[in-house]
């Protein structure tokens, strides 16, 4: 496997404000990754240093096989950049949007690298509708076709399904998967768990820092968490009583069912007993990507205003 980004010890600060904190990263060529993070926590950020689009304060290495700070424009190039708000004519149709990106990237071929991208995101039947027109599914697709019209090796996405339906979600995932199986690199930007596990490997920021790498998997597995659901009635009441005792780091009702995690197993244990009894009904399960992040985000909190 060829790494298409190997860079170590990033940083960048606003101001005073240290926004991303020594992150070191290894993608490979082709892979999907997924950043969660809270609002503001630097994902954008760390996207935008690692393609080259704002000069990081200090770090080095490689994307896409060219030093990093050195040849930015370079990598530039090579890079499709998608966000959430779509800088698209609303005007002008989809055809003629793509061929008005065609002509900004002063692209060669521009009429069959349309025709392509048409093609390829089934644009063709639509490609004479004016884009204020489509719908956010629609509008998500013609983003996607004009950043990757310049076949970018490297293609980042913030945010890329806020607000878009989970039909067109599905679609647009299925679309980023097929790009990757051709060799395209792909780094998301996403709150969505959902999002997260389509990707096959996730990066979680929080205060700037990188604190979790790995598959979705291998995240869940190096956690010490233990989580145990439990059903029967008024499991509501049960997760109130249960949230603020020793060893319960989270209780949480999902309709009929309690979800309750903590680090601290005997404790954990001791504060579910007095419930595992009939009526209810306890079995020990695997926690979720969920879980461990939600744990991980209060770990780090707490070392935060300890030190
Ligand atoms: P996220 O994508 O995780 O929401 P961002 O990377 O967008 O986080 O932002 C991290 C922090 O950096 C935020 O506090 C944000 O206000 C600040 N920030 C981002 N871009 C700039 C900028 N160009 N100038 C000043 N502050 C910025």
């Amino acid at each position: 496997m060829t790494a298409a980004i190997d860079v170590r010890g990033l940083n960048k600060s606003f101001g005073d404000k240290h926004v991303v904190r020594d992150v070191s990263i290894t993608v490979e060529e082709g892979r999907i990754t997924g950043f969660l993070g809270p609002n503001g926590s630097g994902k954008t950020t760390t996207l935008r240093l690692l393609c080259g689009l704002l000069t990081p304060d200090s770090g080095e290495g490689e994307v896409l096989g060219l030093n990093f700070r050195t040849q930015s424009e370079a990598i530039k190039r090579q890079t499709g950049y998608m966000t959430q708000r779509f800088s698209l004519y609303e005007d002008m149709t989809i055809e003629e949007n793509l061929q008005f990106v065609a002509r900004v990237y002063e692209l060669d071929n521009r009429p069959a690298r349309v025709a392509e991208a048409l093609r390829r995101l089934g644009l063709q039947d639509r490609r004479s509708q004016l884009a204020g027109a489509l719908s956010g599914g629609w509008k998500q697709r013609l983003a996607l076709a004009a950043a990757t019209l310049h076949e970018p090796r490297l293609l980042l996405l913030d945010e890329p399904t806020a607000g878009v339906d989970p039909k067109a979600r599905r679609e647009f995932w299925d679309e980023i998967h097929s790009m990757a199986a051709d060799g395209l690199t792909v780094l998301v930007s996403t709150h969505y768990m959902d999002e997260a596990e389509r990707c096959h490997d996730i990066g979680y920021i929080l205060f700037g820092e990188l604190i979790a790498r790995g598959t979705a998997e291998e995240i869940v597995a190096r956690s010490d968490l233990a989580t145990f659901n439990a059903e029967g009635p008024d499991i509501e009441q049960v997760a109130r009583e249960l949230e603020d005792r020793p060893g319960v780091l989270s209780a949480s009702a999902f309709g009929a069912a309690l979800h309750v995690s903590g680090t601290d197993r005997p404790a954990l244990e001791a504060a579910i007993a007095p419930y595992r009894r009939a009526p209810f009904r306890w079995e020990e399960v695997k926690p979720s990507l969920e879980d461990v992040l939600i744990q991980l985000m209060g770990r780090k909190t707490d070392d935060r205003y300890a030190s």
